[in-house]
Formats: structure tokens, C-alpha cells, sequence
């Protein structure tokens, strides 16, 4: 038996843990249930590395599953949050920084023309789906299996990300009443869409997609997937929605409807807005967000919601982005090195892996059908995406412990980390085989 001196500190930590939380953790996929092993504790980041509770350093590709993307501590932002909290914390009242973070929010999205803030992803989403159903008078929702949009009732069905990965899809707890309005449909199936519009004649409000998915792996949209959604929309007044959690200020500076050059109803937007901080926000045309309350008559509220300290680190972040286009051409060139490096390493094991990778995200998945969905996501070893992924931790390098996850790249990783993930890669791959 392990005595408790020859635990590590994290695996003592997560004893503990486990008898106070659920499962030790606050967020379901942290608790390395699909990889095994026990999770390490985060003591500090810094640039590309994460610093565990005993003292290891990893170097990071999921960046808080996402907002890191300028890499950890980014000093404009960290000296953003020392001025702000020099004028206390939180007033719940309304703040000359929320003005300004909403001004660049509709400057730098290019559907966005008002915005609201809130505090999670989840609570965006929930609310654009409210105002959506408010706007069109309409009751349902089609969403996409394998897609996630937090952890709001209407969206717990075929859900992707941890729900995914930890078998519970569809979560207990939610009514049939509420499942009843969420119509699924298969990613990249346009006429799968197009039946649910049929057999649900003027009765769907939005259909919510994430326009490249990152939440059962990275999961890009085929040619004319989201041009035939914005024209199924159009056709039968049907509110489009991104969300943009993951993709937004990413893929590009006005994210994923930027790069792919579609204009979607309403965003939904995340962490990414906060630096890191707990920030959301849903925004899009006028005449829609006009329909939130006290605006309009749809209610949605928050007392934390457009947070000083959170609005003027997410600030920081923004204003740099908006101000060098260098750093999207890094990521996409830091990508295009990563994968390709890992392509040549499948490649010279004899291994069919399949790749998914757009600009700085992108999945390894463990198996070798090309994934387009959450059906063939589904046919990965995943029992052998857990030794590699422990495989990977042993070489320094931080995964996310899941295999139906994106990986998120940050500029702070040189030239020199990507070889060296390269090269743990190859290594690993080649201990697990
Ligand atoms: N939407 C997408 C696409 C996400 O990836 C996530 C979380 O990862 C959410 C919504 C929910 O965001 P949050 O975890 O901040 O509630």
C-alpha cells in the first residue's frame, strides 16, 4: 500500500479531494476518468508551460481549453488586472470597461451589432437559445450529436466534450419535456437538417452548431455545410447560431464567421473574452438582441455579469489581438508544423491515424476513418488514446485527457517546443503501439 509520504503532492490533493467534491474535481473531465492515473494539480502557468503542485513542468496544448492563446500570464493582460483591482471588485452597476469591451466585441465580430455580457459559456448559450425562441415565437432547437454547449438542459443530449467521454450523453435529469424541443442531427448532414425542417414545419426557433467543432475532436465543416445552413435559415426563418466558444477570436480575429465567411443570427462567445477569467457573452443583429430584457420583454440577468476585473483583463487580450493580425499567421503557421511533424511521424510508424486540424486546433484521432461526425469520432480506441495520453504527460506534454477533445495552440509555443512535442509524439506513439 502507498503510504501517504510516497504520494505525490497532487495524488494526496486528489485524495482529499474526492471526499469533498464530486469526484474531486469541479469540472467532470478533469478528474482523468478517461485516461487514468490521477490528475495533476496546476500550481502555476507561465507562457507555454503548466507547473504542477510537485514542481514538474509540461509544456501546454490546451491553454484552458482555449483562451490562453497569446500563452499563459500574458503580461498586458496580468498588468490589466492590476490596475483594475486597485478600484475593488465588483460594483454591479454598470462600468465605462463594459462599454468599451462590448464596442470592440461588435468592432471585431463581423455579426455582431449588440452584445451582452455573462459569466460562462454555458449561461450564453442558454440565453441565446431564450431570445432565439422569444424572437421567433417558436419552441424548438435543431443542435448537432457531438456537439457542446455547456452544461444547459436543452443542450445535454448527444452531447459532445466530457458528456462524451464520460457516457452520459444524454444526462440524466433533463425532462423528456426539455429533450422534446432539442431535434439532433448528424454534422455535416445538411439533409438530415433539412427533414427535421420538414417533419417540424414553422416550429424551430435556431439551430446551434459549432461551426468547427471542438468538442468531439476537431471536427471542420465540409464544403457548403454552413452556407447550406445559412440558406436553410433563410428559407424558413429559422435563427442561425455560432458558437463561437471555442472558435471565436481563434480562428480568426472575428472568428470562425470570419474565416468561413458566413454570418450567422447570434454568437455565442466565451472564456476567451475574459483572458481566462469566467466571462461570456451572446450578442448578434440589433433587431434580435433588442428583444432582451429591458431592451425587450425576454429576461436575462447577472449580478457578476460584465465583471470589472474580468472585463479589463479580457480587454487586454482583445485590444492586442485586434491590433496584430502576426499572431493568427503564427498560429496558423504553428499548426500547419505540429501536424505536419506529426503526419510524417504516423507516417514513418506505419500508422493510419486521422489528423483534424485547422490553424491552431487540431485532434489525433485513434483511428483511421476520416471523422466528419460523431459517429465516426466514435470509433476511436479510446483505451488507447489513455496510454498515450499518459505517455505524452511522462514526456512533459500537457493533453487534454480526453480523446474527444480539440488541442489549442498559443504563440508562446516556439519553434523549438513544437519539435519537441514532435518528438514526444513520435516517442509515444511508438511506446503504446
Ligand atoms: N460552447 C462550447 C463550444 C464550449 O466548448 C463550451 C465549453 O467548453 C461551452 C459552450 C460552455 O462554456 P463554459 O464551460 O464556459 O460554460
Amino acid at each position: 500500500m502507498t503510504t501517504e509520504d510516497q504520494m505525490t503532492t497532487s495524488e494526496q490533493l486528489f485524495e482529499k479531494a474526492k471526499t469533498l467534491m464530486p469526484g474531486g474535481v469541479n469540472s467532470p473531465v478533469r478528474a482523468f476518468r478517461a485516461v487514468g492515473g490521477t490528475p495533476l494539480f496546476i500550481k502555476s502557468a507561465k507562457g507555454p508551460y503548466l507547473y504542477d503542485e510537485d514542481g514538474n513542468r509540461y509544456i501546454e496544448l490546451i491553454n484552458s481549453w482555449g483562451p490562453m492563446i497569446l500563452g499563459h500570464a500574458f503580461e498586458p493582460v496580468e498588468e490589466a488586472v492590476r490596475e483594475a483591482i486597485q478600484h475593488s471588485f465588483s460594483f454591479g452597476a454598470p462600468t465605462r470597461k463594459e462599454v468599451e469591451m462590448a464596442e470592440l466585441i461588435i468592432d471585431m465580430v463581423p455579426s455582431v451589432e449588440k452584445v451582452r455580457m455573462v459569466n460562462s459559456g454555458t449561461e450564453a448559450t442558454m440565453a441565446a437559445i431564450r431570445v432565439a425562441r422569444g424572437f421567433t415565437g417558436r419552441d424548438k432547437i435543431i443542435k448537432f450529436e457531438g456537439c457542446y454547449h455547456g452544461h444547459g438542459d436543452s443542450f445535454l443530449i448527444a452531447a459532445g466534450s466530457g458528456v462524451m467521454t464520460m457516457g452520459s450523453p444524454d444526462s440524466p435529469g433533463v425532462t423528456r419535456a426539455t429533450a422534446h424541443d432539442t431535434l439532433l442531427a448528424p454534422y455535416n448532414n445538411l439533409a438530415a437538417v433539412e427533414q427535421l425542417i420538414d417533419a417540424n414545419p414553422n416550429q424551430i426557433a435556431a439551430i446551434i452548431l459549432e461551426p468547427v467543432v471542438g468538442n468531439m475532436g476537431c471536427v471542420l465543416p465540409q464544403p457548403g455545410f454552413l452556407e447550406g445552413l445559412r440558406d436553410l435559415c433563410d428559407r424558413h426563418d429559422i435563427l442561425l447560431i455560432f458558437d463561437e466558444v471555442m472558435t471565436g477570436f481563434r480562428l480568426a480575429k472575428g472568428g470562425a464567421q470570419e474565416r468561413f465567411n458566413i454570418r450567422p443570427d447570434l454568437t455565442t462567445m466565451g472564456k476567451i473574452i475574459g483572458g481566462g477569467m469566467p466571462v461570456g457573452a451572446y450578442g448578434g443583429r440589433a433587431d434580435i438582441m433588442n428583444m432582451v430584457s429591458p431592451a425587450g420583454p425576454v429576461y436575462q440577468a447577472g449580478t457578476l455579469s460584465g465583471n470589472p476585473i474580468a472585463m479589463s483583463a479580457g480587454l487586454a487580450m482583445l485590444r492586442y489581438l485586434n491590433e496584430h493580425p502576426e499572431v493568427y499567421t503564427r498560429l496558423d503557421t504553428i499548426g500547419e508544423k505540429l501536424t505536419t511533424g506529426f503526419r510524417s511521424s504516423l507516417e514513418k510508424l506505419g500508422l493510419n491515424f486521422t489528423i483534424n486540424h485547422i490553424s491552431s486546433m487540431f485532434t489525433l484521432f485513434m483511428t483511421d476513418k476520416v471523422v466528419t461526425d460523431y459517429g465516426s469520432a466514435k470509433s476511436c480506441d479510446t483505451a488507447l488514446f489513455g496510454r498515450y495520453f499518459q505517455s505524452m504527460l511522462k514526456r512533459g506534454v500537457y493533453l487534454a485527457p480526453a480523446q474527444f477533445e480539440s488541442l489549442f495552440l498559443s504563440t508562446a509555443l516556439t519553434d523549438e517546443l513544437v519539435d519537441e512535442v514532435i518528438r514526444a509524439n513520435e516517442e509515444a506513439l511508438g511506446e503504446v503501439m
